[in-house]
């Protein structure tokens, strides 16, 4: 299975600002030698070796996550703004001749997970197939009021490819061909889901937007199945855990902390902070990655294998 993050944002899509990237570019010359900087080569060296929050971002598009089952199978996890590169990478293969399949699981509809649709290219090109799963029974008529005349130029329906559309029961495994996935209610204002995805032995599994808080974490038992030895977990950690606990309780989203308790609980093996605040910079998700790696230090049931990290756009993984 291989999988890639085009959208890691949460609430709604950022860019950089001009004083950041100049901040940028002022951290990476403080720390070039002459020798770094005397040729182009050398400089695209020094370039490519620098960390990601100096010579890139951890990106701006809110959610979607590309999965590839190892018998070919595209699910795309979510259409925040994060499909659009998407869709114009998929356009370059079968979707460009109006001859893509694609099934899509939608968590729930906040905006920063279906905007993206009406800007997905595949989705105008005749011939193309789309599936739509989720538990949310009216997936269609939301997706369709997103895109009235009063808001975009363009219906849903008017939107070429064919479109259907599956309702799912949480808590029940349903099959895409050989591949098994199963949906879990997750805490989050006006309902979200989670996806587990199995293909073979190898198990990836998507929670976002979810509000895991300590009183929750004592029952957390119901959570087992969809957590359970997980090859990979991508987690919704849009706060810290100062903010989740103080200042933006019921606001829907958890904090690392709580992820890595989770994971640690379930024996995942690697665990992939997500869903970034949209006023958080690149310094401050290194510094969020940094604390969490200090809670892992000091959490006595963390095995030696586990891998933490953080999402950022174009990220890849393969199970
Ligand atoms: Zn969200
Ligand atoms: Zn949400």
């Amino acid at each position: 299975m291989k999988i890639k993050l085009w959208g890691v944002r949460g609430s709604f899509p950022t860019s950089l600002i001009a004083k950041s990237i100049e901040e940028k570019i002022i951290a990476a010359l403080s720390i070039a030698k002459p020798g770094d900087i005397s040729s182009e080569e050398s400089i695209r060296t020094f370039v490519a070796n620098l960390p990601l929050s100096i010579k890139g971002t951890y990106g701006g598009n809110t959610t979607c996550i590309e999965v590839r089952t190892s018998s070919g199978e595209l699910i795309i996890i979510d259409c925040g703004s994060g499909i659009i590169n998407l869709g114009n990478e998929l356009m370059r293969s079968e979707f460009g001749q109006g001859k893509g399949i694609a099934n899509i699981f939608s968590t729930h509809t906040h905006w920063d997970h279906v905007h993206g649709i009406p800007f997905f290219t595949p989705m105008y090109i005749k011939g193309n197939k789309f599936n739509f799963y989720s538990p949310v029974a009216d997936l269609r008529e939301r997706i369709e009021y997103q895109q009235a005349k009063t808001h975009f130029p363009v219906g849903f329906d008017d939107m070429a490819a064919s479109k259907k559309f599956f309702t799912l029961k949480p808590d029940e495994n349903f099959y895409i061909n050989e591949t098994k996935l199963y949906t879990k209610s997750m805490p989050h204002p006006g309902g979200s889901y989670g996806i587990r995805i199995e293909d073979g032995d190898k198990v990836f599994v998507f929670t976002s937007d979810c509000e895991f808080n300590l009183d929750e974490i004592d029952d957390i038992r119901v959570y087992e199945d969809f957590f359970k030895n997980a090859d990979i977990v991508v987690f919704d950690t849009q706060y810290t855990l100062q903010e989740a606990l103080m200042d933006k309780t019921s606001w829907g989203h958890s904090s690392a902390t709580m992820a890595i308790d989770i994971a640690t609980e379930y024996e995942v093996k690697k665990l992939v902070l997500f869903h970034h605040d949209p006023g958080y910079s690149d310094d401050k998700l290194n510094t969020i990655l940094a604390n969490a790696r200090s809670y892992i230090n000091v959490n006595r049931k963390i095995k030696e294998d586990f891998i933490l990290d953080i999402a950022y756009e174009g990220m890849e993984f393969e199970i």
